[in-house]
């Protein structure tokens, strides 16, 4: 069952690891009605660099948000196929999708699909509350299958390297980043203030804009490191 969805990640998908949820530490930011399923398969898509690049020219705007609806249909269409197997093995299994917002109130969904990365060895969370990969910064899109199955997890979590960095929090239009490291004892909210930046998300609808904004992820130099040796994947 393993190597079947070692083949589907490999072939389809970006990045992607195994986590143990047993290892995360009570956090408000997960929905505690998950506890049953304690491991977890984290996918991730990037995100093309020339759109990323661009994030911030107002006439591709419509491409950028194109762009992300076909990472989240591929997400969904392998979250699903990895789901099946892992149903098919008699194992409970749960695919929570790249874009569900479950709590309006809090603006988070069922389950961070950063942290549960983060767990499996594919980053760090950076201050920017995005998954910072080493390779590809937070140039990625995540979804989440969680399961009872038993998975080879990773055994190590990737330290911060965001160090003195506050390129993300400086460019914020929102000025929802507040420039301090992830903590996981700590809520989103002492690092993050999701409803700055929905506001602002609301103030681009209020203009026939997409409610999209990304500067977190241009600006990131994580993203941009290695962006000369990244081996181009048609994935979507
Ligand atoms: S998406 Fe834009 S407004 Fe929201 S946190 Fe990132 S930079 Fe700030
Ligand atoms: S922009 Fe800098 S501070 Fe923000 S997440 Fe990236 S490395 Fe960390």
């Amino acid at each position: 069952m393993i190597s079947m969805i070692d083949k589907i990640c490999k072939e389809e998908v970006t990045v992607y690891g195994y986590a143990n949820m047993k290892n995360m530490t009570p956090n408000p930011d997960i929905n505690s009605q998950f506890n049953k399923y304690p491991h977890a398969i984290s996918i991730g898509i990037n995100i093309p660099d020339e759109i990323i690049d661009t994030i911030d020219i107002l006439e591709i705007e419509e491409k950028y948000l194109q762009t992300y609806i076909k990472i989240n249909s591929k997400l969904n269409e392998i979250g699903t196929k990895i789901e099946s197997i892992l149903h098919e093995h008699k194992y409970m299994a749960k695919f929570i999708d790249a874009s569900s917002i479950v709590s309006k109130d809090k603006l988070k969904g069922d389950i961070s699909h950063k942290l549960v990365a983060n767990l499996a060895g594919l980053g760090w969370i950076g201050k920017s509350c995005l998954l910072i990969n080493p390779y590809y910064g937070p140039r990625i899109r995540w979804a989440t299958i969680i399961t009872d199955a038993p998975l080879p997890y990773a055994k190590k979590q990737v330290p911060s390297r965001c160090g003195t960095c506050r390129l993300c929090s400086v460019n914020c239009p929102s000025h929802a980043i507040k420039n301090i490291e992830f903590n996981e004892e700590n809520s989103r909210e002492t690092r993050y203030d999701a409803y700055a930046c929905n506001d602002y998300f609301n103030k681009l609808e209020a203009q026939n804009r997409p409610r999209l904004c990304g500067l977190c992820i241009k600006v990131c130099p994580w993203g941009l490191v290695n962006k000369k040796s990244r081996k181009k994947r048609n994935l979507i």
